[in-house]
């Protein structure tokens, strides 16, 4: 095995999961002889995910189970680095109202905030609202998330996708979910953590340290995986396993610096 020529020079690489290395519960054909072969030529490697439905630990549980070791600290999830903004930003005594999934509040709850029930908010102090996908949503989850909000709680999503590659097609994503709170309270997030924002990128980057122009971004989406590389100065490869077909590569304005099918073309 031997990486393709114009892959060589890079000493860091960023990989995407959702259609890059895993559809739904299903693993991506051969992506973990690439993966295992990179980490026999000793390069640098972070696992980023804009999705937030598991913790860190899960993520490395499911990547083992897929045949690819992972250290907690090489994987970077938009739960993760949002829990990282808030506590940077307003310290840890917070309320949070969580619309997301087990994974999501759990990873909320190692940073030390307080986590309040869809029962509470009604009554207590809200300081932020978080918003990442949740496939048990209900429309009490939603009314909740939009009371806080329009009484004085600050709106954070962890990312926007709007919806997210799975065996059966493409569904609905936490951007969907954003929309719908930020339709029905006319007020935005103050910020979306996952890509194509710098902030998660800037986090990936510095957990690498690799410069960017020796990294290499791999993703299945344009608008988040190639835009998020671009910001920050990196190069990036779109894998036509996902969200993205050839026809939309081509006919976007923004294109990335190399397509191949899947990640496993990658090496010869
Ligand atoms: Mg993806």
């Amino acid at each position: 095995m031997k990486l393709k020529e114009e892959f060589q020079k890079f000493k860091g690489f960023i990989f995407d999961c959702d259609g890059v290395i895993w559809k739904g519960e299903t693993k991506i054909e051969g992506v973990d002889s690439v993966i295992g072969y990179l980490r026999r030529e000793n390069k640098r490697i972070v696992f980023l995910t804009n999705n937030s439905t598991k913790t860190r630990e899960e993520y490395a549980k499911r990547l083992k189970i897929f045949g690819i070791d992972a250290k907690i600290n090489e994987i970077v999830t938009s739960g993760y680095v949002t829990g990282q903004y808030l506590k940077k930003k307003y310290g840890r005594n917070l309320g949070l109202y969580i619309i997301g999934e087990s994974g999501l509040i759990e990873e909320m709850k190692n940073f030390g905030f307080t986590i309040l029930s869809e029962k509470d908010v009604w009554h207590r102090k809200v300081n932020v609202v978080i918003v990442g996908l949740d496939r048990k949503l209900t429309y009490e989850k939603l009314a909740a998330g939009a009371y806080a909000i329009l009484n004085g709680a600050k709106f954070v999503a962890t990312n926007a996708d709007p919806n997210i590659p799975t065996e059966k097609g493409l569904l609905p994503g936490a951007g969907a979910i954003v929309s719908f709170l930020e339709v029905s309270t006319g007020v935005k997030p103050e910020i979306v953590i996952g890509k194509p924002n710098v902030e998660i990128m800037n986090f990936a980057l510095k957990i690498l340290d690799t410069e960017p122009e020796n990294t290499l971004v791999i993703g299945d989406r344009i608008e988040t995986d190639v835009i998020a590389a671009k910001r920050v100065g990196c190069k990036s490869l779109i894998v036509l396993t996902g969200a993205t077909t050839l026809e939309e590569v081509r006919k976007s304005k923004v294109k990335p610096d190399f397509i191949l099918k899947s990640l496993s073309d990658m090496v010869l």
